[in-house]
Order: C-alpha cells, then structure tokens, then sequence
C-alpha cells in the first residue's frame, strides 16, 4: 500500500497534525500536535497512526506494514536533527519515550517505553552530558526493567525483588538511598535476568553467539520491538476489556508516540506532575493536581512516593509554576473546556508531555458547564451537549443518611462520590466470585493496578490505603461512576491473609465483613450505615432546565406507587407513561387475587373478591391521580399471565404429599388437591405467549371492568374536589383490532356508568400499547380505534427477535456479544429492526388517525442512545423508571440539539 501516510511529525519547527485528528493520531499524538501548533514547550517527536496498528494486525502473523521501517527512519533522522543528538550516540546520546495513545482515553491499559536508547556505550555518554552516574545508571536500569517487562514478557516481580535485595544488603529502605555504584550493579543483574528469562525461541534475534538472550544493544532493534510492543498491547487482555466495559470498538487501533526525553529526575530543580485545569472531582475553578521533585512519571500516577499537591509548585519552582499557569489558561481557552496534563520540568524548565479534555465528576462536569456558560466561553446549548446522560447517573447515587449516626474507623481522600456498602473483599477475583453469587461487595487494595478492572467494575465501591486522587483506583472509579475512597492510610492491608488492620487499634476487617464507603467524604464505616436517595438541585436543576428549553420530546416515569410517582415527578416527569396496575395486586392482596381467579366465572365468591379489589384499587387510584394532578397518568390494564399470582404448584404437591404422611385432616387434602388441579390447568407452555395481556380481558371481563371502574371513581372523586386527574386507559398485547375494538367498547361503557352514577363529566382517552409485530404492521386498522399508542419495546423486542427477556442474558447473550453477532444487548438499547417496527407503527397509526398520541414505555426509553432513535422518528414522549427521567431530559435535548450545535465534544 504505497503512498499511505503512517507518521507524522511535532514539535521543533515541524508539526504535521492537530486536535481534530484524533482518530489518526490518537489523543495523545493529535494534542501533542495542538500544543506544538500553540508554541507550547513539547519535546518533538513523531505519530505512527492508528491504522499502522490496524495494518499490523491485518498481516498473519502481525507484522509491519511495508514501507513503515523507511518512514521510521526518516522521522528518526529529522527528530535526531530537531534535537542535535543520536539515538544511541556514544558522547550524547537522544533519549526516546514510546508511549500509545488510542482515539479514546484507555488509562493504563496499554504500554508505556521510557529512556529508549540507552545501552552500555550510550551511558557513559549520559554521565558525561549531566555529570550524574546516578542518574545515568537509573535510567539505563529503569529502561531494562520496562523493556523486559513490557516487550519481552519478563515477570517484572524478578525486577522488584532485585531492587529489594540489594537495599537489604546495603541496609537502606528507599532506592533513593541507592547510589551510582549500587544502580550499575542493578542493571548488571537485570542483564542477567533477561538472560535467564527471555525465552531464545521467542526472540531470536535477541541470541547472541555464546547462544544466551543479550538485552538488545542495537538502538534501532530497541525501537522497533517498542513500537511493535504497543501495536501488541491493543490487544492485551486488560485493554479488551476496558474496551469492551466503555464500548470502544476494537479496529480503531493505538497510534504510537515516540518523543524525546525530558528528564523530572535531573535533581531539586526538576519535577514531574500531573495537572487539570480546574479541579476534577467538584469542579472549583482553581488549578488541581500533584507533583513530585526529582522523579519520573511512573512514580506519580504508581502512589509509591507521596505527591505533593500543585498548589504548592509556586513555593518550589515559581517561575516554572508561572509558566505552567500561563499555559493552563492558553489550554483553556484554545479547548474551550477543562484540560489536563502531565508536565516535567528539567532543571527548571517546563514541559508539556499531554493534554486532553479532562475527565471529571459528575458534580465536577455540571458546575463547569454552568461556569463557562456564566464566564462566556460556552452556550447553553454546548452546556447541555457536553454532560454525558451516563454520568447524571453519578448523581443520582445514594448518600449516608445523614441523621445517622456514623463512627469512622478510617478516613481517606474522597476519590469519587456516591456511598457504597458491602462486604469487604480483597482481590479482584473474590469481587467477580462474589457478584457472580448475587453478593455486593466493596473491594478493598493497598492500590489498585490495571489487572483490578474487573474487580472494580463488580464491586459497590473501591477503598485503598494507598494513592492519591490521581491514583489508578481514583481515575478509573471516577469513570465508572462508582463510589470511592482512596489513601486511607489508617488501613494496613493484609491482602493475603485477606484482612485489613485499622492502625493503632485493634480493628480488623475480615473478608466478608460488611463495611460502608462514603466517596464524597472519604469516610469508612464498619458495619452497613442506610443510604438515602439525594437532594437534586443548583448547578443539576440549571443544566436540565436549558435541557428542556431545547428538547422537543416529552419525558414521563413509568411509576405504580405513589411514591415513585413522587419521585417522578421530582425529576420532573411531564406524567405518567407506564402504571402496572398487577404491581398493585402483590402483598397481602395476593390472596385476594387468587380466590379471584380460582372463583368460578360469575359465582358470588368471585364477586366478592372483585369488590375487595375495587376498594382498594380505588385508593390507589386515588392516590396517584392526586400526586399527579394536572398531569396524564397512562394505567395499563392488568397484564401479566394470572398463575403468575398463583402458588408455584410443584411447591404445593411436595406440601400435599408431607401432609398426607403427616395425617392431614383429608378435607383439607381434598381442598388442596382441588387447588392443586385448577392451578395445574391453568399452567401453559409458553406463558409469555400465553393468556396474558387485553386476552385475560377478553376471558375475564369482569376483572377489566373493576379495574376501569376503580380509575373512574377515582378521577371522579378528585375532580368533585376540584383537582385535575387526567387518567388515560391502555389496553396490553394487542395483536388484532377487534380486541382493541371490544374492550374499548366495554371500557367505555364502565366508564359512562360510573360518571353517571357519580354525576362527574368525564373523558377518558383509551389507547393500547404496541408490543407485538402484528400490531404494528396493522397500525393502520388498530389506530383508527386508539387515542394513542405507547410501544412496550420490551414485548416488542422479545417477539420480534423471539429472544425470550426473561432468559437471553443468562443463556446466551453473552456469548452472542463476545462473538459479534449482535453488538450490543437489545433489551438495553433499541435495535434497528424493532426500531423500524416503531416507525412503521408510527407512520400507518398517524395516517389513520392523526390526533394519535406516540409514545415508548419499554426499558428502551431511559437508555439515552435509543431516545435519540426515539426523537427521529418523532415520538411525542419517552417514559422511563423515574430515576432515569433525567438522563432522558438531557438525552432529548442533546438529540434535538444534534448537528445544531457544532465544535463541542460530546463524552
Ligand atoms: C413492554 O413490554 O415494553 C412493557 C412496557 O410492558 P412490560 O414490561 O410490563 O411487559
Ligand atoms: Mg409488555
């Protein structure tokens, strides 16, 4: 494939990229560029692109693609000629980091090369150019130690237990206390260990003539397995599934960032840090982050040594710290949003080694958004793009209740809000075994690493003893939306003996211990403390406030209580969309229900039951309706097939046959054995697709009409009060018009008796949910009759796939999405086909009747890619559980808002 463009220069004089080529560059490489283009300080070097990665993997086996070592070269040539030195230069040698960097942020999944270049001639080249064997041999040590552990797949304990050896024989407790002699002695033994452990057959060209694996002294065999090592770590097992967990896709590729060294570990005036323009975790305009003197990278984000926080940078290096804030301001205002960055100043001068738009809390995320719309540098409408629906999610999350009383045991930084209560466990595997078994548990590590994402993403919550708010646990928990407390030193963690001592005391927590986490405190509890729902209000309630300026698309909660219809409401739904009236027939009136339903058709005891039921459906009604005054409450007939109220009959014939071993009284048998073949009759194969639905109002009318009449008194009651009780009445599975037509005729007729009984005027719209194809192919017929339509997606995904919702994911979702065949749960978000059954019900109901009202039900309507689905097909309103009412007012108005508004990036 000539001709093809695969590197691209920045820094020194010569940047070929920017911001926007993100998807070629990767993040890192295309801000590197932007920065560059700035005159920002960026050490130069070279982009390989993303598709390099994907061209590697399209060979078999992997390899490069023709061409990719010339061009290698060439920008080699021009980086070494940018920097006035070699890579490998025996006097002054160039230094290269090599790092990855994805379209989208993937922290610590893939790998990282730093100090390539080195070897043993170009060391004493180093020491000559800064007059520091110690630092020289550090780096040569620390380059073997990464080298070997990411390219050639050498255990890097082996590395650790080396460093620990020699600071036992030299009786010291920090490598820093190592010297120049100790650290030349290190990467002797590392060359050994390389020597012991890389395997010849899988490095050939690592095998010198005496037939042993050498660590590679040829600079340019270093770059080039570095290079491949990061194309390889796209598909490392971590970076899979961190993909797979945020739903990038795998052909994007990593892009290859090969820059020259700075060096933070040049003395007292050189640091290293990280850094964000305003603060991450509530949003305060100020600048935020860490940073350590004398050191590398590595050691700031690892937790090993403790940071220092930004604010204090003035005291330490102040005319570097005023250059640094000079370009957070520059960031700021080219990226028109919080950045972060990861700086190192050498000797006393800055620079820049990334920058992106900065990941942030929820919190954090919508008072930045209220800020910059308030300083002028973004509309309302990038205000509302730029909240992802997933992260109001964040808020939404439970806090410790405040009159409860709490006595910390630990106190760490508060990493990430929301509080969490579970059992303690700690390994990543015990949190997965114990999701697996339905536990909640909160995983607890000194600090968390890369190969702990599956543990953190099974876990309530994550606590650590060690680490800072830019710690792995911090930034990873924060992007999960889940709570966290970090660096609660208090804690000595035993991982192996799975305990953790609370120090000073004689507190232990043991595996399975119940403990709670408040990540917006920081505080540990043992013992489970109750959670309370939070207060949604300021910068929450003016964000969705612009949200329902823009959106076009109503918004109402699925609710069956009068307490989620509150809560509904509190969130600001516009009605109700969804009331499951068999919600209400749970508890004690279960028994009621059941000598309904075993009552024989038009006897006395049915009757009974019936008034029983009316009785209280009317109080529920009554309550409801009153909640939701003056706005539309859609009741749903009952619906679920009736043995679903029934005892589970394989249960009953164990308890008929000990109570006959027991001696029963035979009457009572004899009544059991009744019970047993009535319900035993009512048992169909295929229940989902059985009596269920306006088919038991059809079989059933009398219970329909309780139901109907219970709506009626109810709004009748409350409008002689003078409220403004809107019920509409829907009709479940309809697959053919005459049963729309039926029982609208006789809901109609309840409904006229019971108004004139009450002496109240009363219309009730009757309409039907679209759940099976059928309805929705014959819309035209079935909207001629109906007031509205609101799809139950679920229903409607279930047979129109014939997925059974009860059983895909346990049987074979899993495998499905793992394999490709679907990308994504079509239970979770609207599926192409089902949505073209929506249209099509949409589009044939409206030509038939066009006062029809639209709208969704399903699960689907609180998932914010399908209200985008939703919004062009021109539905009047979603209607989702009430917690969800929010992201879908926000999810609304960004698909309003989609292509109006340009230049924002919507994460
Ligand atoms: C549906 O099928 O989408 C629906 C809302 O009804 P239910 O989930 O109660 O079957
Ligand atoms: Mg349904």
């Amino acid at each position: 494939m000539a001709g093809i463009k695969r590197v691209y220069a920045f820094g020194g004089g010569r940047t070929e990229g920017n911001k926007d080529m993100k998807f070629i560059l990767g993040g890192k490489g295309a801000n590197l560029a932007e920065m560059a283009n700035m005159g920002l300080p960026v050490p130069p070097g070279f982009t390989i692109t993303c598709q390099t990665c994907m061209e590697y993997y399209a060979s078999n086996p992997p390899a490069f693609p023709e061409g990719l070592d010339e061009e290698i070269s060439e920008y080699l040539a021009e980086l070494e000629q940018k920097m006035g030195k070699r890579l490998g230069d025996p006097s002054d040698p160039l230094l290269v980091s090599v790092r990855s960097g994805a379209p989208f942020s993937m922290p610590g999944m893939m790998d990282t090369i730093l100090n390539l270049g080195l070897n043993d001639e170009s060391v004493q080249g180093l020491i000559e150019q800064t007059n520091n064997p110690r630092f020289a041999w550090d780096s040569y040590r620390r380059f073997i130690q990464m080298f070997s552990k990411v390219v050639l797949d050498v255990d890097g304990d082996l590395f650790e237990n080396a460093i620990t050896e020699m600071k036992l024989a030299r009786g010291v407790s920090s490598d820093a206390e190592l010297d120049a002699d100790d650290m030349k002695e290190l990467t002797a033994r590392f060359k050994e260990i390389v020597a012991e452990h890389v395997s010849a057959e899988a490095f050939p060209a690592l095998v010198g003539p005496d037939g042993r694996v050498a660590f590679p002294q040829d600079v340019q065999t270093q770059l080039r397995l570095a290079i491949e090592a990061v194309f390889r770590s796209w598909m490392n097992e971590r970076a899979v599934y961190y993909r797979k967990m945020e739903k990038i896709p795998d052909d994007l590729g990593t892009a290859v960032n090969v820059q020259a060294m700075v060096f933070g570990n040049k003395g007292e005036t050189s640091a290293t840090g990280v850094g964000f323009t305003r603060n991450p975790a509530d949003g305060t305009k100020e600048y935020y982050g860490d940073f350590l003197t004398n050191a590398q990278g590595e050691d700031v984000v690892a937790g090993i040594r403790h940071t220092q926080p930004l604010s204090d940078l003035p005291k330490v290096l102040p005319e570097a710290a005023e250059e640094l804030w000079r370009v957070f301001e520059r960031l700021e205002a080219e990226y028109r949003d919080m950045c972060d960055i990861e700086f190192t100043i050498e000797q006393g001068k800055l620079w820049m080694l990334q920058t992106r738009v900065g990941k942030r809390t929820a919190r954090a995320a919508l008072k930045i958004a209220v800020d910059m719309v308030n300083e002028g540098m973004i509309t309302r409408e990038e205000a509302v793009q730029r909240i992802s629906p997933a992260q109001l999610d964040q808020l939404l999350h439970p806090q410790f209740d405040p009159k409860t009383q709490i006595e910390p045991i630990a106190k760490g930084l508060n990493a990430s809000p929301g509080a969490a209560v579970g059992e303690a466990v700690f390994s990543s595997a015990d949190a997965v075994a114990a999701k697996a078994q339905g536990r909640k548990v909160i995983l607890v590590r000194w600090e968390t690493n890369p190969d702990d994402l599956p543990g953190m993403d099974a876990a309530e919550g994550i606590l650590t003893s060690h680490g800072g708010k830019t710690s792995h646990a911090a930034v990873v928990a924060r992007g999960m939306g889940k709570p966290a407390v970090c660096g609660a030193e208090k804690l000595a963690i035993d991982a192996e003996n799975k305990l953790a001592r609370v120090k000073g005391t004689d507190v232990v927590i043991r595996e399975g211990d119940v403990i709670s986490i408040d990540g917006t405190t920081g505080v540990v509890v043992l013992g489970a403390v109750p959670l309370v729902e939070p207060e949604v209000s300021g910068d929450f309630d003016t964000v969705l406030s612009w949200a329902d300026e823009f959106r076009t698309l109503g918004v109402r909660a699925n609710a069956d209580t009068p307490a989620d219809a509150t809560l509904g409401r509190k969130f600001g739904a516009e009605g109700i969309g969804l009331c499951r009236t068999e919600h209400m027939f749970l508890g004690e009136r279960k028994a009621i229900v059941q000598s309904m339903i075993l009552a024989d058709d038009g006897s006395p005891e049915r009757a009974a039951a019936l008034d029983k039921l009316l009785a209280v459906q009317t109080q529920d009604f009554l309550e409801i309706f009153a909640t939701m005054d003056g706005l539309p409450v859609t009741v749903r007939l009952l619906d679920p097939p009736l043995h679903e109220f029934l005892d589970d009959p394989r249960a009953l014939e164990v308890e008929i046959v000990r109570a006959e071993a027991a001696g029963a009284d035979p009457d009572e048998l004899a009544a059991k054995r009744r019970l047993l073949a009535q319900i035993d009759s009512m048992v169909e194969a295929n229940p989902m697709l059985g009596l269920r639905g306006c088919r038991l109002g059809i079989m059933f009318p009398e219970i329909y009409g309780m139901q109907v009449r219970a709506i009626t008194r109810a709004a009748c009651q409350l409008k002689k009060e003078g409220k403004d009780p809107r019920p509409e009445i829907m009709i479940p599975l309809v697959s053919v018009v005459t049963e729309l037509e039926t029982l609208r005729k006789e809901t109609e007729a309840v409904v006229e008796e019971v108004s004139r009984e009450m002496g109240v005027k009363i219309a009730i719209p009757v309409g039907t949910m679209i759940e099976l194809p059928r309805a929705a192919v014959t819309a035209d017929r079935i909207g001629a009759v109906a007031d509205f339509f609101s799809f139950g997606t679920n229903d409607l995904t279930q047979t129109t796939f014939g997925f059974s919702r009860d059983d895909i994911e346990a049987k074979f979702l899993p495998r499905y999405l793992e394999r490709k065949i679907l990308a994504r749960n079509p239970f979770e978000t609207i599926d192409e086909g089902v949505a073209k059954l929506v249209e099509m019900g949409c589009r044939l109901g409206r030509e038939a009747n066009e006062k029809l009202k639209l709208g969704v039900c399903g699960e689907h309507g609180g998932d914010p890619e399908s209200v985008h689905t939703f919004h062009r097909i021109g539905l009047d309103y979603v209607s989702c559980s009430p917690y969800r009412v929010p992201l879908a007012r926000l999810a609304a108005a960004q698909a309003a808002l989609a292509g109006r508004v340009s230049g924002s990036d919507n994460r």
